[in-house]
């Protein structure tokens, strides 16, 4: 995510008022995530039918510490299979999510993150389930116990306005309507408002889209465009994602577009879309988003996905997203910006956070790949990036934050977080050596592909790659309140 200008700004600020203002997900007006204790206990042992006996609920978190309720326990995710209909007479939207998943504990119930929108029916294995809904959680009852890994497909049948979901002072997450229709921009828990998963980056799952718009309307999501085809008033469309992904990336992105379809030089499908009403050139658009594309491929290893590309959007946010293989900025996009959407298809959407605290590993990523670009592209170079943030004062209330444990509320500050990360990463540089650096960034890229890793793996990774003891310096950047020392 990077938000706009204005926004860093006030993060880089940092008291105590802003930061709160500045919050993705407050403890006020975000319906998508409370940090309630709401969570049924896993080890409750249901009562039983014949033979359920052993059978126990599935928990409603994840085990999060950041988002309590955040995912759910008991079974593992391989697939979403979302179809929508959208119609634009109030935003309104109906459709069926059929999971596919595998229960990693015998279970009696388990739960869904779904807020708001009306459920009409949910089936296990085609079978009528009984539901109950509290807060986001759909809590769900199959007629009999899935047995521990066992593969079983969950059809939840809906309709409704998605609520907003609304960040302070970052704007709407989730399903947000645009002036043509509606785009998803779901970081860190906004899915829930359209569609049921288990909304924890640590479950990634394939998936496919089929989304039905009235005729004149185009939709864009992640993966691969698979078709399109006209029925009546209305056109449907097509896209499968066949490489994992992190609930909150997914992108539904209905309007009237300029698309182009194409591949960058480096030979990697390259889709883009511009809303009509956005005065962005095709062309450029296009071309930036393949020279980073293929420049990240040089850098960083292979492009994780069978797609590059991006969106730009009339999304009514201050935010831009990198929702994977497309990401989606508001209004237009700079090259830096793209920079930094990109980066992330490797740093944060192929190689996953398991805990939201760890997004300093996709944040930092994604900030210093703005200052590698900049640095062989003519601009200053990171050492003298590095240079102006480090001379932030002692006293600087950016440096209070640990980078890497910034605390749920400090999630996305833009010092704490984004710059720190990058000054990390730049001090690991600067300790083991280009070669050195380059290779670390690479052996986690290809390690973690399309997986899910920690902040402590990475330390490792960085440990065996250079042969060195890292612990002073990881400790000292991520693990220190205050402003670490360079020696
Ligand atoms: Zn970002």
């Amino acid at each position: 995510m990077t938000k706009p200008a204005a926004t860093r700004t006030v993060a880089l600020l940092l008291t105590p008022a802003l930061v709160a203002a500045a919050l993705p997900t407050g403890t006020t007006g975000h319906d998508g995530e409370r940090p309630a204790p709401a969570a049924a206990p896993a080890t409750a042992t249901v009562p039983a039918r014949a033979g359920s006996e052993g059978f126990t609920a599935g928990s409603a978190g994840i085990g999060d510490s950041y988002f309590p309720n955040a995912g759910n326990g008991g079974y593992d995710v391989a697939h979403y299979a979302i179809k929508l209909r959208y119609m634009p007479q109030g935003g309104r939207i109906s459709g069926v999510t059929t999971i596919t998943a595998t229960a990693t504990q015998n279970l009696a119930r388990f739960n869904l993150d779904f807020a708001g929108n009306r459920v009409r029916s949910v089936k296990v294995n085609g079978a009528a389930a009984s539901f109950t809904r509290q807060g986001q959680e759909l809590t769900i009852t199959p007629r009999d116990g899935i047995r521990k890994g066992a593969r079983f497909t969950v059809d939840v049948a809906y309709a409704g306005s998605p609520r907003r979901n609304q960040a302070p002072g970052l704007g709407r997450t989730g399903w947000i309507p645009t002036g043509d229709g509606a785009a998803t921009l779901s970081q860190p828990a906004g899915s829930a408002t359209w569609f049921p998963l288990n909304d924890h980056p640590s479950d990634k799952a394939t998936y496919a889209f089929t989304i039905t718009v009235p005729r004149g309307l185009t939709v864009v999501a992640n993966g691969e465009f698979q078709g399109s085809a006209n029925l009546g008033a209305t056109s449907t469309f097509t896209w499968r994602s066949t490489k994992p992904m992190a609930g909150y990336l997914a992108l539904v992105a209905i309007g009237r577009f300029r698309t182009r379809d194409g591949r960058t030089p480096g030979g990697v499908r390259n889709y883009t879309a511009i809303d009509r009403a956005n005065r962005s050139s095709t062309a450029r658009f296009q071309d930036i988003t393949a020279k980073v594309t293929d420049w990240g491929a040089r850098l960083f290893g292979p492009f994780p996905f069978d797609s590059t590309g991006g969106v730009i959007d009339d999304v009514p946010v201050g935010y831009a997203l990198e929702t994977q293989n497309r990401p989606v900025y508001p209004g237009g996009a700079t090259t830096t910006l793209i920079v930094h959407e990109l980066a992330h298809q490797w740093f944060g959407d192929s190689v996953s956070i398991s805990r939201w605290q760890d997004i300093w590993l996709n944040e930092g990523f994604a900030t210093y790949a703005e200052w590698l670009w900049n640095e062989q592209h003519g601009g200053r170079k990171a050492e003298e990036r590095f240079a102006e943030e480090y001379a932030h004062p002692r006293d600087f209330a950016g440096w209070k934050v640990p980078t890497g444990r910034p605390g749920r509320k400090n999630l996305f500050a833009t010092f704490p977080v984004y710059v720190r990360g990058a000054m990390t990463l730049h001090m690991l540089r600067k300790t083991v050596g280009d070669d050195t650096f380059f290779r670390i960034v690479r052996a986690w890229t290809s390690d973690h592909a399309h997986g899910n890793a920690t902040t402590a793996d990475f330390r490792k990774l960085a440990e065996r790659v250079s042969g060195r003891d890292l612990d002073r310096l990881f400790e000292q950047w991520l693990s220190t309140r205050g402003k670490p020392s360079l020696h």
